[in-house]
C-alpha cells in the first residue's frame, strides 16, 4: 500500500463551485439547504459552517477541492466493519463542521477558519485538488474506496458527489463519515453515489445537541440516519461515549434500542472512548469498563453486531480503533512488535495488552 501521492505538478486553478442546493428566499437572500441549519445569507454573508458564501445573491462552495486532510487506512478504521472488511480507504476532509463539539480533535482541519477566510479573501495558496486528481490519487495509493471524513461531508457535499461519480466509474466504494445533521434533499442526492454511511449518534438529549449546535434536535439526527437507510445505503452508527454525558445506562440503552428497532438487529453499532481535547480537556478519557458495560448493554437489548473499542493498542495511537482493525493477522503483532497506529513506525512500542499474553490465541475478539 503506498502512502497517498497527489500531482500537483501542474495544479488545476481553484474557483468557487455553485452552492448544489440554494434557493431564493427574498431580493436579497439564499438560502443553503445542505444540511439543516438552512442558512439564509444574504450578499457577502457566510453561513454557520463558514464554507458557504452569498456573493450577489448566489451561494457558492469555498472548499471545493481543498483538501484539509488526506491519510490511507483501513476501512475497520472509519469505524465501518460490515462492508468490504479487509479493504483499504482513502481518506479526506475539508474545512467547515456544521457542529461545534466541544471534544472536536480535528479543530484546525474540520472547522479551519482561518483558511476558510483566506479562501474567502483569495488569499489562499492551498492546492486545489480537482475530483478527477482525487481519484487518480486513490487509485495510485492502492485503496479500493474512498472516505469522506474529518469534518462534516454534507458541507462540501458538491465535491463529494463529483468524486463519486468518478471514483465509482473505476470500481471504487465511498464511505461517507457524518453527524446526520443534513436535510432530506441533501440524503437524496447521496442515493446511489455512497455506498456506507458511519454516522454519528451522539446522545439522545436534545440539550446535549443543542451545546454543540443550537439548531440540532435528537429528532432529526435519527430521522437523517433512518432516512439513509431506506435509501439503500449501508449504515453502521457509532457512539463516543463521554464520561459524565452521554455514559448513563438509560442514554445507552435508548441509543442501542434506536438502532435495533430503526436499522435492524444486525445493524453494527460501535462504541468508542473520548479522548480529552479542547473545551472538554478537563474530561477524563473514558474508562474501559464503561465501554465495555455500554457494549453489554447493546447485545442485551439484542444488538447483535456491537463493537467496543476499549483497546487501542498503544498508549500513543492516535485512533481509538481496535488492534485487529489495523493487522488482520493480529497473530503475528506480538512477534513484530508493531504498533497498530502509525505512531510508533516498525520499531515502536509494543502493544501493551499483548506484551502480557505471549498466547496471542488466548486473548479474546474484540467485538
Ligand atoms: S452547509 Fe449548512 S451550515 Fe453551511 S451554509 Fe449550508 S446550511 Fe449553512
Ligand atoms: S461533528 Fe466532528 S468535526 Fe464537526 S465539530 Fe463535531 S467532532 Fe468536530
Amino acid at each position: 500500500m503506498k502512502a497517498p501521492v497527489l500531482d500537483i505538478e501542474s495544479p488545476a486553478v481553484y474557483r468557487l463551485m455553485p452552492t448544489r442546493l440554494q434557493e431564493k428566499i427574498g431580493e436579497d437572500k439564499t438560502r443553503c439547504n445542505l444540511c439543516l441549519w438552512r442558512c439564509g445569507l444574504h450578499h457577502g454573508q457566510r453561513g454557520f459552517c463558514q464554507a458557504h458564501v452569498n456573493r450577489n445573491g448566489t451561494l457558492y462552495n469555498l472548499s471545493y477541492g481543498i483538501i484539509s486532510a488526506m491519510d490511507v487506512g483501513p476501512i475497520e478504521a472509519k469505524p465501518v466493519r460490515h462492508y468490504r472488511p479487509g479493504t483499504q480507504v482513502l481518506s479526506v476532509g475539508s474545512y467547515g463542521c456544521s457542529f461545534r463539539c466541544g471534544g472536536c480533535h480535528n479543530l484546525e482541519i474540520s472547522w479551519g477558519t482561518d483558511a476558510l477566510d483566506q479562501l474567502a479573501r483569495g488569499e489562499s495558496r492551498a492546492a486545489f485538488v480537482p475530483a478527477e486528481q482525487l481519484v487518480k490519487a486513490a487509485i495510485d495509493s492502492g485503496v479500493q474506496g474512498i472516505a469522506f471524513t474529518y469534518s462534516e461531508p454534507a458541507v462540501w457535499l458538491e465535491y463529494v458527489l463529483d468524486v463519486a461519480e468518478i471514483a465509482h466509474q473505476q470500481g471504487l466504494y465511498i464511505v461517507y463519515v457524518s453527524n446526520s445533521f443534513v436535510t432530506d434533499e441533501a440524503l437524496s442526492l447521496l442515493k446511489g453515489k455512497v455506498d456506507v454511511l458511519c454516522s454519528d449518534i451522539k446522545s439522545m438529549d436534545d440539550s446535549f445537541y443543542q451545546r454543540i449546535c443550537a439548531r440540532a434536535s435528537v429528532a432529526e439526527v435519527l430521522a437523517s440516519i433512518k432516512k439513509a437507510h431506506e435509501l439503500g445505503i449501508h449504515v453502521e452508527t457509532r457512539t463516543n461515549v463521554i464520561p459524565g454525558y452521554n455514559d448513563n445506562e438509560d442514554e445507552l440503552r435508548a441509543i442501542a434500542q434506536w438502532v435495533k428497532d430503526n436499522l435492524g438487529p444486525q445493524s453494527p453499532w460501535h462504541v468508542t472512548r473520548f479522548y480529552p481535547a479542547y473545551r472538554m480537556a478537563d474530561v477524563p478519557a473514558t474508562p474501559v469498563e464503561t465501554l465495555q458495560r455500554a457494549a453489554e448493554m447493546g447485545r442485551q437489548v439484542g444488538l447483535e453486531n456491537v463493537y467496543d473499542y476499549s483497546d487501542k493498542g498503544c498508549d500513543c495511537a492516535d485512533e481509538n480503533a481496535p488492534v485487529s482493525s489495523y493487522l488482520p493477522g493480529w497473530t503475528s503483532l506480538h512477534e513484530v512488535k508493531k504498533c497498530a497506529d502509525s505512531c510508533c513506525g516498525d520499531d515502536g512500542i509494543l502493544l501493551k495488552r499483548y506484551e502480557r499474553e505471549a498466547n496471542p490465541s488466548s486473548v479474546s475478539e474484540v467485538k
